[in-house]
Formats: structure tokens, C-alpha cells, sequence
């Protein structure tokens, strides 16, 4: 097989630390090339389809620069017709985040970013240059990289959980909330940050009720999402309980849910239902590292320089979720990528 070219810059990951980052490298010349991940089932499964974890919201309310509006003919001029035909048409109130993630690929093609709709599922970070192997096959040569993957959804890891996975169990309400045997049917939300609030109060579009089971007795979500939550006629929230089993047949998928007290008396409760919903939280994609770059307990990315993206490798830089457990806002994974791309510029011209 012939020695591929050696990239300046490879960008790993396509959500907003991804495409901030390529849009800074390819002004700066970098001729940056970004492995935007694969589009196959398992990851769809694992929540790591291209474009990241925007792409499985719904609107975005809190990315500066996009207040309420119609986006639509914005969206038709600034999209190439082929991106713009395969997402679903502008609701006319806020920009979304399926829009959100295209308009940004989209401003870093534009400054000539080089996009290949892979995954890499290998690195040696031990010599230069850098070597990363696609999963389509080849080697990928590189003089530095920013890792910008991002994290995925968490599951219990119960066994009904897992047995009804994609017959009614999902963490992605955005995703299969429209499907049509949720319904009018109730439905259960797990979880009591943002991400089930926000879930929770997208179901009701389609369910008759949303049981939002949270394991303590405060919710973690903003104040604003709270109220929402606490607003919304059909959202009931069960404090102190945990989803204990996933009810269900062969034939029908998830039928309902039986939980558990988390206080004395710890009681069971069961309750229909036509899904159910994980939103507890996150785990970043760092597996295909392999150990070769510092992680903390929770396997996040550590950024080895005050304020720098900087990782425990020379050339290597981390931008994002993947790097970061405390702020995990989408401006702020935004930012990060800028500031990897910045530092990656710096490196390669003084070393
Ligand atoms: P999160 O804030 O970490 O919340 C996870 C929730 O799941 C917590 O309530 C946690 O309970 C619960 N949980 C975790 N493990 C559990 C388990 N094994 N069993 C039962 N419950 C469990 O995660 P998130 O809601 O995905 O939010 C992540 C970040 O994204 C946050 O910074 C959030 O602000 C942001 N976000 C923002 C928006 C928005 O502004 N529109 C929307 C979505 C997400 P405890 O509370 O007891 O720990």
C-alpha cells in the first residue's frame, strides 16, 4: 500500500470542538482534513454518529447568535442542497441542532477542510509522525491532532435495558421520540438533569404522559429546565426512584416499567409504558486511545497546560466534551475547538 501524504492537522470528531477547530485551522492554511466518524448502525447505537450530540437535539436556545427567528431562507442560501434535502424542514422558531451542526461543517468546507465521513479507530501516539488508522482501512499520517470526539449517552446496564434496546428503550428522545409506537402512550424518562428535562418535555409532543424518574429528591437540571418540567400538565416527575426492570414481551417491546424507592421503605411501583428514556448523563469517547494519552478517573482527556488544550502528548491536542466533564456546553466545546486549533498552529510552527 502506498505511504499516505503527512497531514499538518487531522481533526477527529465532527460536533462543535470539531468544526470551530477546522474552521480556525483552514484559515490559518493548515489544510486541516476532519475525520467526521462513520454512519453505520453501531453508531448510531453508541451515539456517535457525525455531528455529534447537537445533531440528537432539538432546538438550541443558549448558542449565542441564534435567537428565536426564522432560520429557513438563511438555511436554503447558506446550505448546499444536497445537506439541506436530507434534514427536516425549519420549524420557524429557533435554529436547531441538526441545523446548527451543518451550518458549522458547512463554514469549514466553505474555508476548504477536507471532510472524510470515517472513523478512526486506532492511534500510535508514541513517534512521529503521528500514525491513525480508519476504520475503512490505510494509515493516516499526521504532524499533530486534535481530538474533538466528543462523549456518548450512559446506559444502567440493566438486562431488560439492553434486551428492549430499539423495541422502546432509547437514549435519544429526539431521535425516536416520533416513532409511532410511542404515541399517545405514556412514556418514561430516567435521569434529572438538562438532558431528561429536555427529553421529557419533548415527548409530550407525542406522548398522552411522560413519567420523569429521577433517583433523588432535587432535580440537577437549570432552574429554567425545572420549571419547565415542574410547568408542563403532562410531565409527572417520581422523586427518589430508580428504574428497577424494563417490563415487556417479545411481541409488543416495552410494555412498562417497574421502579425502586431509593428511601426507606424502598417500595415498587409499576407503571405502563410504551418507552423508555435514558438521559443520565455521559462517558467520553476516549476507548480508541488506548491509554495513550493522560485521562482522569472518568476518562476524560486531561489538558496538560493551564488553559491550553495541550494533552500529555507533544502535537496532540483535545478540544470539547471529550476534555472536558464540568461545562459540556456546545459554546463551550465551540471555544475549546478555536483554542486547539490556535495552540496546533503555534506547535507546528515553533515545535
Ligand atoms: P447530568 O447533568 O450529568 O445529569 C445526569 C442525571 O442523571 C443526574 O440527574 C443524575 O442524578 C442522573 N443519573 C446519573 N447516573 C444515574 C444512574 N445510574 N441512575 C439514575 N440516575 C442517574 O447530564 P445531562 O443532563 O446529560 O447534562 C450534561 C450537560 O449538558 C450539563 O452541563 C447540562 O447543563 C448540559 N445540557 C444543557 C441543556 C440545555 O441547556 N438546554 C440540555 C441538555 C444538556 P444525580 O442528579 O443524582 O447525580
Amino acid at each position: 500500500m502506498p505511504e499516505s501524504p503527512l497531514e499538518n492537522l487531522v481533526i477527529i470528531g465532527s460536533g462543535p470542538a470539531g468544526w470551530s477547530a477546522a474552521i480556525y485551522a483552514s484559515r490559518a492554511q493548515l489544510e486541516p482534513v476532519v475525520y467526521e466518524g462513520a454512519i453505520t448502525e453501531a453508531n448510531r447505537m453508541a451515539g456517535t454518529l457525525p455531528l455529534g450530540q447537537l445533531a440528537l437535539t432539538s432546538e438550541v436556545e443558549n448558542y449565542a447568535g441564534f435567537p428565536h427567528g426564522d432560520l429557513g431562507a438563511f438555511l436554503d442560501s447558506a446550505l448546499p442542497a444536497d445537506r439541506r434535502g436530507m434534514m427536516a424542514p425549519h420549524a420557524g422558531e429557533g435554529v436547531t441542532g441538526p441545523e446548527l451542526m451543518e451550518l458549522m461543517r458547512q463554514q469549514a468546507v466553505n474555508f476548504g477542510s477536507r471532510v472524510i465521513t470515517d472513523d478512526i479507530v486506532k492511534v500510535d501516539f508514541s513517534k512521529r509522525p503521528f500514525r491513525l488508522s480508519p476504520s475503512g482501512g490505510g494509515e493516516v499520517l499526521a504532524k499533530s491532532v486534535i481530538v474533538a470526539t466528543g462523549a456518548s449517552a450512559n446506559w444502567l446496564g440493566l438486562e431488560s435495558e439492553e434486551h428492549f434496546k430499539n423495541r422502546g428503550v432509547s437514549a435519544c428522545a429526539v431521535c425516536d421520540g416520533a416513532l409511532p409506537r410511542f404515541r399517545n402512550r405514556d412514556l418514561v424518562v430516567v435521569g434529572g438533569g438538562d438532558s431528561a428535562v429536555e427529553e421529557a418535555t419533548y415527548l409530550t409532543k407525542f406522548a398522552s404522559r411522560v413519567h420523569l424518574v429521577h433517583r433523588r429528591d432535587e432535580l440537577r437540571a437549570s432552574k429554567i429546565m425545572a420549571k419547565r418540567a415542574f410547568d408542563d400538565p403532562k410531565i409527572k416527575i417520581h422523586f427518589n426512584a430508580v428504574l428497577d426492570e424494563v417490563l415487556g414481551n417479545d411481541e409488543q417491546g416495552v410494555t412498562g416499567v417497574r421502579l425502586k424507592g431509593t428511601v426507606p421503605p424502598a417500595d415498587e411501583t409499576t407503571l405502563e409504558a410504551a418507552g423508555v428514556f435514558l438521559a443520565i448523563g455521559h462517558t467520553p469517547n476516549t476507548a480508541f486511545l488506548e491509554g495513550q494519552l493522560e485521562l482522569t478517573p472518568k476518562q476524560y482527556i486531561v489538558w496538560t497546560k493551564h488553559f491550553r488544550t495541550a494533552t500529555s502528548v507533544d502535537g496532540v491536542f483535545a478540544a470539547g466534551d471529550v476534555a472536558d466533564d464540568y461545562y459540556r456546553q456546545a459554546i463551550s466545546a465551540a471555544g475549546t475547538g478555536c483554542m486547539a486549533a490556535l495552540d496546533a498552529e503555534r506547535w507546528l510552527a515553533h515545535g
